[in-house]
């Protein structure tokens, strides 16, 4: 009972910290128009989902570049809100909707979607086991299309090796995550690997001045405290390590 208190009170930090800033993992406009650019007869009847899309940088930039109706659905209401909002502000509340709820346990009708999106998000309940839970919502021939921390290599240094199979025990590289999608059901279509600067400049580097509000405002507490070290690290081993791991965009289609 306890360690779920704990848990719980670290989501809501972690989601306090992030919502403030533009997005909560590495992406970019440009590389969600480049993923989108894969997926083939999206008329203004279709249909797509956004899980775990947080406040939603990628779920605006789905809306601007499509004529569909997209749900966006995250745990942590406080990004729905958010989400709600800006689309609403963007005129674009007729189709984009923000709701709460869980990657893992899906309120949707079987076959109800065209495109399934999701960046950063599905480590939070398993690749395999999201894959596998997501193809249910999907049409025929509808796509996935997901970001997902990957090895770019066969072999890495025993610290990064240690650092990302303890937060992500699954993590696997390129091939191995391919060969994932198609063992669930998918045809790949497209694998591509974000650039440096999703991480460093649209991720890393924003988050500095929010940690020194943070730390200023929780002063004294050694949850928060634990949690900018962590962060700091996270930065600190990239810029060490890239060469090794990155997120990579993954794109199937239902078979
Ligand atoms: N897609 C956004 C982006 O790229 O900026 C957010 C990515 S953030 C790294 C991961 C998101 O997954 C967070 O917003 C978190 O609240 C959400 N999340 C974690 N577990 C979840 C779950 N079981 N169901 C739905 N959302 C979840």
């Amino acid at each position: 009972m306890e360690d779920i208190t704990i848990r719980e009170f670290e989501f809501a930090l972690i989601n306090e910290f992030f919502t403030e800033l533009e997005r909560q993992g590495p992406g970019s406009p440009e590389e969600t128009i480049r993923a989108l650019s894969f997926i083939s007869n999206l008329s203004s009847k279709a249909k797509i989902a956004d899980l775990g899309c947080g406040t939603g940088a990628q779920t605006m930039v789905l809306a601007q570049n499509t004529k569909a109706t997209i749900t966006a659905l995250d745990l942590y209401a406080g990004s729905i809100d958010k989400l709600n909002v800006t689309a609403e502000k963007l005129g674009l509340q007729n189709r984009v909707k923000g709701i709460v709820g869980s990657m893992d346990n899906l309120p949707f009708r079987n076959d109800e979607f065209d495109l399934i999106w999701s960046e950063g998000a599905i480590a939070n309940i398993g690749f395999e086991k999201g894959l596998n839970h997501w193809k249910n919502f999907l049409k025929k021939d509808g796509y996935v299309v997901i970001t997902y921390e990957s090895w770019f290599t066969d072999e890495r240094p025993a610290e990064i090796e240690k650092w990302w199979v303890d937060a992500v025990p699954e993590i696997g590289t390129i091939a191995h995550n391919i060969s994932i999608m198609q063992k669930t059901g998918y045809i790949p279509v497209a694998a591509f690997t974000l650039p440096e600067s999703c991480w460093i400049d649209n991720y890393f580097v924003p988050q500095k001045a929010r940690q020194e509000e943070f730390l200023k405002k929780h002063a004294g507490n050694k949850t928060v405290e634990d949690m900018i070290a962590f962060m700091r690290r996270e930065a600190d081993l990239y810029s060490k390590y890239k060469q090794y791991y990155g997120y990579v965009f993954y794109i199937g289609k239902k078979l």
